[in-house]
């Protein structure tokens, strides 16, 4: 069957992200979209930080960055500092670029790791750009700099989860998707085939489609309550189930930093995620091992500044849907599953679903190769972070509680075992099937946590000791070029993207 209305269900960051990427199809084709939220029952609204391919999807809808990032009071972000997570006391940044550049075909944690053991004692941070800019609390990118001998500078966006809905929305509906009001209440099935037909809201209107997207949230009003998909749960080994969520002002009139902060406690952790004028703050824990009220009292005390609302207090089941595509319903968005907001992975989930829907779709119809397709491969993509996301809870001596001390004894996944030995050994990540982390993002981790490498690559003591020294010698320069080139980050918003 033709597909001439699509019809999406949730007008939150999933709802009007894939409705904005859609409305780009109306252009030649004659397709209806609707999308049905209501304000009743509102949106998540707290995920604020995203990763670089982000910028991507930006740029597939063509969007001006300046003009976005002011709506959205948006700020740069050149990775994730962690503290407190390998043992209380630690901090290290993952940052978005990679440590250096492979040489001879040998990537650069060998190369470091090699002249560690010839007595070269520069920490691996030197060499990647993100994390000395992050430190100094500085951010420009490469072509600010004016020289194209230097690396680039990787980074993603801090954004006003509300306000980027906002914006995505007038950007949807100039492009002809059509919002609707109302509260879903029913959801009429065909007999037959057991596809979605129409749904129905309170006010008694009903909405026929072809094609539905479930961006319902949690709630999964489609694909879950609807058509009972199923859901994988993943808590044995990633075990929050809470999160309390409130903004403040930063009280000291400070500037933004380039970075989201991981901060860990007791049983969980809180993110600062700095927009220009105040920071989203969260306290993400597990109810197993803490009380709300404890979790709030701490999210309060380690806060930069006075909260500027009321605590907002959610509850979450990390693990997957058990199909993302099932029959004509694909859900997008916290409908398809959570992992944890540990990495800023969840938008980029909804990203690449997008993606893979807009590479998949034919307006012709619906097979069971495209929903395949779109399976698998999510489950994928789903499982490699779910195992990065274990990764920081496993790699600690943490033992000053009951919830570090079931996250470090633990059993994980066989695969993240192989990875965690691979890399103790020879300092080997394999990056495999396209999955998101890169091998620093791993290294970062890893080493951050106090997994260190034992060996290296053998072929790295075959590179030449003089050229490859004055080649680690050039970049450590060249980035302390572009630190000290670069303006502090509140600066360099306040030129570029100043909120109204
Ligand atoms: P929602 O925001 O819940 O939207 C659901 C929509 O469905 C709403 O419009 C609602 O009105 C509508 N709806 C529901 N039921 C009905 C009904 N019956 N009738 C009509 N409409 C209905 N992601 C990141 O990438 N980075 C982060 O830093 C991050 N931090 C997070 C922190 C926490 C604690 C949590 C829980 C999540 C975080 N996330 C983060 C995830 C991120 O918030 C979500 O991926 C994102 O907001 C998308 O949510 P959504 O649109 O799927 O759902």
């Amino acid at each position: 069957m033709a597909i001439e209305r699509i019809v999406i269900v949730g007008g939150g960051t999933a709802g009007w992200m894939t409705a904005a990427a859609l409305s780009k199809l109306r252009k030649g084709h004659d397709l209806a979209i609707t999308l049905v939220e209501s304000e009743m029952i509102g949106t998540v609204g707290v995920g604020e930080a995203t990763i670089p391919p982000f910028i991507e999807f930006q740029q597939m809808l063509g969007v001006n960055e300046a003009e976005m990032l002011a709506a959205v009071q948006g700020s740069f972000k050149l990775g994730i500092q962690f503290v407190n997570w390998g043992k209380l006391g630690d901090s290290y940044i993952h940052p978005f670029g990679n440590y250096g550049y492979p040489m001879g075909g040998i990537t650069f944690p060998h190369i470091w790791h090699h002249f560690q053991q010839q007595g070269d004692n520069r920490p691996i941070q030197v060499f990647n750009v993100e994390t000395m800019a992050a430190y100094f609390g500085k951010f420009a990118k490469k072509k600010d700099l004016g020289r194209d001998d230097l690396p680039p500078v990787n980074y993603a966006y801090h954004i006003n989860a509300t306000a980027y809905a906002a914006f995505l929305r007038k950007f949807a509906e100039q492009r002809g998707v059509v919002r609707q009001e109302g509260k879903v209440n029913d959801v009429q099935l065909d007999p037959e085939t057991g596809h979605v037909t129409s749904i129905k809201l309170e006010s008694g209107q009903q909405i026929s489609g072809d094609l539905f997207i479930d961006c319902s949230g949690f709630r999964g009003l489609l694909i879950e309550q609807a058509l009972e998909t199923g859901y994988e749960e993943w808590t044995h080994w990633l075990p929050c189930n809470r999160a309390v969520a409130l903004p403040c002002n930063r009280d000291d009139g400070s500037p933004p930093p380039p970075f989201t902060r991981a901060t860990a406690h007791s049983a969980g952790w809180q993110w600062q995620v700095p927009l220009q004028h105040r920071n989203g703050n969260g306290h993400v824990y597990c109810d197993s091992f803490m009380e709300a009220d404890e979790a709030t009292d701490i999210l309060v005390r380690h806060m930069a500044g006075k909260p500027t609302a009321d605590p907002n207090h959610l509850r979450f089941v990390t693990g997957r849907r058990k199909k993302f595509w099932n029959k004509n319903v694909i859900a997008i968005g916290l409908s398809a599953g959570f992992m944890e907001p540990l990495e800023s992975t969840s938008i980029h989930l909804i990203n690449t679903g997008i993606n893979k829907l807009m590479a998949l779709l034919s307006l012709d119809g619906i097979t069971e190769a495209q929903a395949n397709s779109f399976n698998r491969l999510t489950v994928k993509e789903y499982e490699k972070i779910r195992d990065f996301l274990i990764l920081h809870y496993k790699a600690t001596s943490r033992d000053d509680s009951e919830f570090w001390n079931y996250c470090r004894t633990m059993d994980v996944p066989d695969s993240l075992t192989e990875k965690i030995e691979l890399f103790r050994i020879n300092g080997q990540v394999f990056r495999e099937e396209d999955e998101l982390f890169t091998e620093t993002s791993w290294a970062a981790v890893m080493m951050g946590q106090g997994i260190a490498m034992q060996g290296h690559n053998a072929m790295a003591a075959t590179l030449d000791p003089e050229e490859t020294r004055k080649e680690l010698d050039e970049i450590e320069k060249s980035i302390r070029f572009m630190v000290q080139h670069m303006p502090g980050h509140g600066e360099y918003l306040a030129r570029y993207c100043p909120a109204p």
